[in-house]
């Protein structure tokens, strides 16, 4: 125990379930709020969970006055590229309106430590080659992208007017699932490359598509840089110790400094569940660079972070021990055959 409470918003999301278990095995107290519209109430170990909105001020006040706070993690966003060019407006109004909701909340309760979720997708195309820092040029292809470097904004201007300290992350591909087995990837629908190419070895889906074969990269497929889930909780827990400790604002990437393509990834993920998966080549999806890899050195160098899962074919092995199971409960949950 440290008697430290961190309220987590989103906690039943992907990103966020693993998170409340990190804190809680670190000895935190949690409060988890989400509204389930992507979250799944499963996911969530027994903290003290409230339903609803971050548009509600009401019950944002009841859990700020109920709960000691001090300090709170917001994963509650829409986070799909595609989805964000169709829905520009969703994406706003969730991602940034209801951000401003938490904050102005947080400074009526004084409640000063915010760490944020944001995305490799503030940068959009990358103007030099290879791995990109922190001071790479902002400058979103999609309103996903927008919408999380807007909130940073806010946040530096937030932080200059002393309402409260930040560190937003900017996470590269996350993936991967707790080693336990019992926590993983799970959206609804599905849309992201590592959990669908798992379905399509599992004989849930017929085969994969490829969004794109003509980029400008070696196989003609996008490069991602993947980092597993658990190595994000882990930087966040740094982030928190260091905002606890009265450490500065900050702004860090989150990745490994190595590109996979799409084809990579699909070879690494038929040789870990020893399964063919079919693929078929699709136009490129909207809104997607040819390549995002981070170059993480600042926060390894500041808060001291050591991801333990860099090599894709780990991260790919913890997916598909969750997504076996998953399958299994699935398999469980709609009985025999008739
Ligand atoms: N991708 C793909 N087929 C799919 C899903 C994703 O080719 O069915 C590609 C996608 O275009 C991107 C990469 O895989 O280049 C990673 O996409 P994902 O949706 O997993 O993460 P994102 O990069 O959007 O955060």
């Amino acid at each position: 125990m440290n008697n430290k409470t961190v309220l987590v918003v989103g906690g039943a999301g992907y990103i966020g379930a693993h998170m409340v278990r990190g804190l809680l095995d670190a000895g935190y107290d949690v409060v988890v709020l989400d509204n389930f519209s992507r979250g799944h109430r499963d996911l969530v170990p027994a903290v003290p969970l409230v339903e609803g909105d971050l548009g509600d001020t009401l019950l944002l006040n009841e859990v700020f006055s109920r709960y000691p706070v001090d300090a709170v993690m917001h994963f509650a966003a829409y986070s799909l590229v595609a989805e964000s060019v169709a829905r520009p407006l969703e994406y706003y109004r969730n991602n940034v309106s209801s951000t401003i909701d938490l904050l102005e909340a947080m400074s009526r309760h004084r409640v000063r430590r915010f760490i944020f979720s944001s995305s490799a997708a503030v940068y959009g195309e990358p103007s030099v080659a290879g791995a990109m820092r922190e001071d790479h040029p902002t400058c979103p292809t999609n309103p996903y992208g927008a919408t999380k470097l807007a909130v940073e904004r806010l946040l530096v201007d937030c932080a200059a007017a002393g309402i409260l300290s930040f560190v937003s992350l900017r996470y590269f591909n996350a993936a991967g699932a707790d080693a336990s087995g019992e926590l993983g990837e799970r959206h609804d629908p599905e849309t992201h490359l590592i959990p669908l190419a798992l379905q399509v070895a599992l004989g849930m889906r017929k085969r994969l598509q490829i969004f794109g074969t003509d980029y400008p990269t070696a196989d003609g497929t996008c490069l991602r840089d993947y980092v597993h889930v658990t190595d994000l909780v882990q930087a966040h827990l740094l982030a928190l110790e260091s905002l606890l400790g009265g450490g500065d604002n900050a702004v860090y990437n989150l990745g490994n400094s190595k590109g996979y393509s799409v084809r990579e990834v699909i070879e690494v993920a038929q040789h870990v569940s020893g399964r063919t998966i079919p693929t078929t080549p699709a136009e490129r999806r909207a809104g997607d660079p040819a390549v995002l890899i981070a170059e993480s050195e600042k926060i390894r160098q500041e808060l001291g972070w050591r991801p333990r899962y860099e090599d894709l074919k780990t991260i790919i092995e913890t997916a598909w021990l969750w997504h076996q199971r998953e399958a299994g409960r699935e398999g469980a949950a709609a009985g025999p055959p008739v």
